[in-house]
């Protein structure tokens, strides 16, 4: 396998730049992670299934990848919703890196190899607070201590912005404790009643962005390949963590700073603040993991991404045509023949070679997942006429298996966008199936026909599903075996 150098666009220079590691280099990743504070939603789906694809294409092509993703499992949302559900902040905050995890399975990503949690690396922080202290670059005041950002001279390169530029631009609350507005605290000290740890300081917690820096250098070290996230991060948070990383170590953070566009939903950005919430498990409900994997993945990783149902629905149609194509491919396989390559045979086995070239030259210029797939449905095209050739010679058994078998690895094993599994697709039908019905049910019963309702219910039941009745609606279950 000849290996080009990858392209990718570095947030950090603002052009593509070559990526070019050694075959026996580990390729360090760091994604910064979500903060488990509510069910996952859609807007976390979309920077998981992008590094799931860059992963697993840096994995066929024969690399190593360690990949760090942090859970911020103490923060101020964690602890209000923590209250209200009369619970502890890290119990919480369990419960939904748990739904998280869930979640990503069931979308099919595959998982990050440590996802650290800041509860777990206090004392790494508190260590690199006391260096950044030691170097001049940080100030304990009343309990808390802050970043000073005057003191590091390359504060604003991420985002392209200095730090005059910064100050005159923003609002500030003056805050007494702070030599300058724009200093970050690296340790907050406890409020009453709050969740916190000793320290060289008093009782308190870490600030948000050090844990990142804590994390990445405990896990990868300094200079590692690749730092994601998604663009709204770039400030202040991986600002912050460039200053506080580059000046306790004097090494750069990262060599590569990737971002992906946001997921908006309906004009606005996807986010729990403002209660646009589709979590993925309901999504899921609906729709095949498959579905949600195509809908992000033929859009490219940096450009913004608009989300609303039927624009997941719409592009169902394209993922249907390359799965059917790819079935008929298969059921072909026994009726075709084993005979020497004519021609046609042989024109379809280069379309196949091109296409796996057009892909792989995709994905190595920035990742370009849209394109990937264009050079799949490139395939398809060819192979549909192929399919339905109807000259005496027929079809050729070997051709058909070289092409599914490249759908397989390029669709399947690497996009995750292959429904091959008939069992599997005939679940998506049923779910929503029973939504309708179930939605049927209800309008009846609110029209008080409890007969037919019941009816319903009772025809259900012989079919081994079970419909209960809950203060939230309707719920069901398959019973199996009874
Ligand atoms: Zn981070």
């Amino acid at each position: 396998m000849t290996r080009m150098p990858i392209h990718v666009y570095n947030t950090l220079s603002r052009k593509k730049e070559n990526f070019a590691p050694s075959i026996e280099e580990t390729i360090g990743v760091y994604v910064c992670g979500v903060t488990p504070y509510s069910s996952t939603h859609l807007g976390h789906a979309r920077p998981s299934v992008v590094w799931d694809v860059i992963k697993k294409f840096l994995v066929w092509r024969g690399y190593r990848v360690y990949h760090v993703q942090n859970f911020t499992d103490v923060d101020d949302k964690i602890i209000a919703r923590a209250n209200e559900e009369g619970i502890s902040p890290l119990e919480l905050s369990a419960k939904y890196a748990q739904d998280y995890l869930e979640s990503m399975d069931a979308l099919g990503v595959s998982r990050a190899d440590i996802y650290p949690k800041v509860s777990e690396h206090i004392p790494e922080i508190i260590n690199m607070i006391e260096r950044l202290i030691k170097k001049g670059y940080a100030y304990p005041s009343e309990g808390n201590v802050y970043y000073d950002v005057e003191k590091f001279t390359d504060y604003g390169k991420l985002s392209n912005q200095r730090l005059d530029e910064l100050q005159s631009g923003t609002r500030f609350e003056v805050d007494p404790n702070k030599k300058n507005p724009m200093d970050f605290a690296l340790w907050k000290s406890a409020k009453e009643g709050e969740i916190s740890w000793d320290s060289p300081w008093g009782p308190g917690r870490p600030g948000w962005h050090i844990e990142c820096s804590v994390m990445s250098e405990k896990y990868l070290g300094s200079n590692f390949h690749f730092h994601g996230g998604g663009n709204d991060l770039i400030f202040p948070h991986h600002e912050n963590e460039i200053a506080q990383s580059e000046a306790a170590t004097g090494q750069p953070l990262a060599r590569y700073w990737l971002h992906n566009g946001m997921m908006n939903f309906k004009d606005s950005k996807m986010s729990k603040s403002l209660g646009n919430i589709v979590t993925i498990k309901d999504v899921l409900k609906k729709y095949p993991k498959e579905l949600i994997r195509f809908f992000i993945l033929s859009n490219h990783y940096r450009s913004e991404l608009e989300y609303h149902e039927e624009k997941l629905t719409e592009s169902n149609k394209g993922l249907r045509r390359l799965n059917e194509t790819v079935k008929n491919a298969i059921c072909a396989i026994s009726l075709a023949k084993n005979r020497e390559l004519n021609k046609q045979d042989q024109r379809i086995l280069e379309k196949i070679e091109q296409c796996e070239k057009d892909y792989i030259a995709a994905m190595e210029d920035d990742f370009n997942s849209a394109l990937a797939i264009a050079s799949l449905f490139d395939l398809c095209r060819e192979l549909n006429g192929y399919l339905s050739t109807t000259n005496q010679e027929g079809i050729n058994a070997t051709v058909l298996e070289k092409a599914v078998e490249t759908f397989k690895v390029l669709a399947g094993d690497i996009l995750g966008i292959l429904i091959l599994d008939e069992e599997k697709s005939s679940d998506d039908l049923v779910n929503p199936l029973m939504e309708l019905i179930l939605e049927l049910r209800q309008d009846l019963r609110k029209e008080k026909n409890f007969k037919l309702a019941d009816k319903i219910r009772d025809k259900l039941s012989e079919l081994n599903i079970l419909v209960e009745d809950t203060p939230q609606g309707p719920r069901w279950k398959q019973m199996n075996g009874q």
